[in-house]
C-alpha cells in the first residue's frame, strides 16, 4: 500500500496506465506519481503539450497519451524519478522500458542487469540497449532496457550484477 510502504496498488496503477491500444502504438510516458506535492517540472518540460497544465502546483500530472511521443524529456526533469517510457513495439518478444537512473556506475550498452519490480523484487536478467547521459539529462541518466513484453508494466528499476 502506497502510504505504508511506497508501493502503488493495482488500483493506483490503473489510474495512470495508458490503454492497451495506446501501448500497442509505440513509446509512451507513464507518470507513476501518486502524491499531491508542490511539483510541476514535468509539465513545463513537455514540448508536445502532452502533460495537462496544472491548475494547482499540488496536482498530480495527467498525461494525454495520444499527444505523447515517448521522447522521454520529462523523465530527466522529474525530481521524483517517477516517469517511465514504455515501448511495446520494440520487437516481437521484447518491449523497451526506459528507467531514470541516478546511481553510479552507470551500466554499459549490452550489459545484462537484474530487473526489479516496484517492490524491489528481482524479476530476471535483462539487456541494456542504450544509456542517455548527456548535458540534457543533467545527471539523471535514462537507461533503456529490453524486457520480456509480459514484464513491461512490472520492471521499474534494475541492479547491476557486479559493481565494477
Ligand atoms: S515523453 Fe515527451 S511527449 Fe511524452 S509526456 Fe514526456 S516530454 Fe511529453
Ligand atoms: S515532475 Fe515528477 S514528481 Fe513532480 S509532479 Fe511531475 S511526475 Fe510528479
Amino acid at each position: 500500500m502506497l502510504a505504508v510502504n511506497g508501493i502503488p496498488t493495482p488500483e493506483n496503477l490503473a489510474e495512470v496506465f495508458p490503454s492497451q491500444e495506446r501501448l500497442a502504438k509505440g513509446p509512451v510516458a507513464i507518470a507513476e506519481c501518486f502524491q499531491n506535492i508542490p511539483c510541476d517540472p514535468c509539465y513545463h518540460s513537455c514540448k508536445q503539450g502532452a502533460i495537462q497544465e496544472f491548475a494547482d502546483i499540488n496536482e498530480r500530472p495527467r498525461i494525454h497519451f495520444d499527444q505523447c511521443n515517448g521522447c522521454g524529456t520529462c523523465m530527466s526533469r522529474c525530481p521524483g524519478l517517477a516517469i517511465f517510457v514504455v515501448d511495446a513495439t520494440f520487437s516481437d518478444n521484447e518491449a523497451l522500458v526506459k528507467i531514470p537512473y541516478e546511481f553510479l556506475p552507470l551500466p554499459q550498452v549490452d550489459e545484462r542487469v537484474i530487473a526489479v519490480n516496484r517492490a524491489g523484487q528481482e524479476v530476471g536478467e535483462v539487456r541494456v540497449i542504450r544509456v542517455q547521459n548527456s548535458k540534457i539529462q543533467d545527471k539523471t541518466a535514462i537507461v533503456w532496457l529490453a524486457v520480456p513484453k509480459e514484464q513491461m508494466m512490472e520492471v521499474r528499476h534494475f541492479k547491476i550484477k557486479e559493481v565494477r
